[in-house]
């Protein structure tokens, strides 16, 4: 089956064009700065050709209208009519407590859709534009929604609730979600794949480090905890983003700067984590650049980093009562040795052993030979999940129909 994958933030749109069949991405590309008189379309093929075109792209649909013209094309084109576009598959941000899998998209999911904008006021909304746009350009193209939720959803209630009045629960919703799911449910079947071994028998610890970093303790094929909560400003230090804080430092400094409500929020997830603490980037790769000329700062808040991912793993042993496989994954995760290396460090304890060498030829395993636990290097491909859940989904309802 022939799949568009989309990614709808609120001023860009990622996609990618799947032949599901030779699991492979056709196209690929970017729009940004939607709503801007000088929008950058950037699009590859396989091929390696590639273009970038620059225009007034004032919304989603007209955004999604150049994504099809440059698919259509002669010159840089991959299909001969919108007609090969079986289907599209949208990246959700949140699912709520509804979507505990990838759904077909009805009108009755567009309502929960809305309904759960409350909980992801940056994100969902842009998705739902995207659905929109595709249904009023491509009206008998089927569409599925993949949430980044929905893989943590089986999560056991003493994961997931927070120490606070239970009412606030059945009120607001107020829990933890966790995201990244697809990344992580990805890298995990891989690892399992890799290794041999069957997944459903294995306690598996995968860090998704990019610029959003999170981690997942999976065991037996379920997510039970992970650091990322009602938000994605919990857990790790992430590039802009705080994570673990004690809650009352927030009112704290609400009070001595005399910020308002957004103002703090802005302060948690653009203006902390790697660029907060350093002063220097939120980019891990200019961070390092930093340490290699001796900047203190930047070596301190690269020490945060890793520290908070060896807490994160020493308590996802204990939740799990062990690990089998510990996976690395995004940005950081698969280009940084740096960071591997630190994270890896003095953890024998646990049966983790880095072999050095092979995290430098970012190798597929990188653990040390005797290593209990295999330490796994694994790109993620969110992507190729979407598009393939999208292929099983829309097969399952023409079955059923
Ligand atoms: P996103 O979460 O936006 O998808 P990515 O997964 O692409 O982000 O990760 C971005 C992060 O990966 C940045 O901090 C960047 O510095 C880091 N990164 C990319 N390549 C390297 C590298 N070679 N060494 C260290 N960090 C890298």
């Amino acid at each position: 089956m022939k799949v568009l994958v989309l990614n709808c933030g609120s001023s860009s749109i990622k996609y990618q064009f799947f032949d599901t069949v030779e699991k492979l991405a056709l196209a690929k590309g970017v729009v940004e700065r939607i709503g801007m008189s000088s929008a950058v379309l950037s699009h590859s093929r396989y091929d390696g050709d590639g273009i970038k075109i620059v225009g007034e792209i004032l919304d989603h649909a007209i955004a999604i209208e150049y994504v099809l013209g440059v698919m259509l094309s002669k010159n840089h084109g991959v299909i001969d009519s919108k007609e090969d576009i079986e289907a599209v598959g949208h990246r959700v941000v949140h699912g709520g407590e509804t979507f505990t899998d990838s759904i077909l998209i009805t009108d009755e999911v567009m309502q929960v859709l809305q309904d759960n904008i409350e909980l992801a006021p940056l994100h969902n909304p842009p998705n739902i534009k995207g659905v929109q746009a595709v249904k009023r350009i491509l009206p008998n193209v089927p569409q599925c929604a993949v949430f980044d939720t929905a893989f943590h959803t089986k999560m056991p209630m003493k994961s997931f609730l927070y120490g606070i009045p239970y009412e606030l629960y059945k009120k607001h919703k107020i829990r933890k979600y966790g995201f990244h799911g697809t990344s992580h449910s990805y890298v995990a079947h891989k690892a399992a794949e890799i290794l041999g071994k069957n997944y459903k028998e294995l306690k598996i610890v995968t860090a998704h480090l990019g610029n959003g970093c999170s981690m997942a303790a999976i065991k037996n094929g379920i997510s039970i905890d992970t650091s990322m909560g009602f938000t994605p400003l919990e857990g790790l230090l992430m590039g802009t983003r705080s994570g673990d804080l004690d809650p009352s430092l927030i009112l704290y400094i609400m009070g001595k700067e005399g910020l308002s409500l957004n103002e703090a929020g802005t302060l948690l997830n653009k203006h902390s984590g790697l660029i907060g603490i350093s002063g220097v980037s939120s980019d891990m790769r200019e961070l390092i650049t930093a340490i290699k000329e001796g900047n203190k700062r930047a070596q301190v808040a690269f020490d945060i980093f890793c520290y908070r991912i060896k807490k994160y793993l020493g308590s996802y042993a204990a939740a799990m009562g062990g690990i089998d496989v510990f996976v690395f994954t995004g940005g950081i995760g698969e280009n940084s040795p740096e960071v591997r290396e630190e994270v890896c460090k003095d953890m024998s304890f646990l049966g983790i052993q880095l072999d050095v060498e092979k995290n430098l030829r970012k190798e597929e395993i990188i653990s040390k030979e005797g290593s209990l636990v295999p330490i796994l290097r694994i790109p993620t491909n969110e992507e190729l999940v979407i598009a393939l859940d999208t292929n099983k989904i829309v097969e399952e309802s023409k079955v059923k129909n």
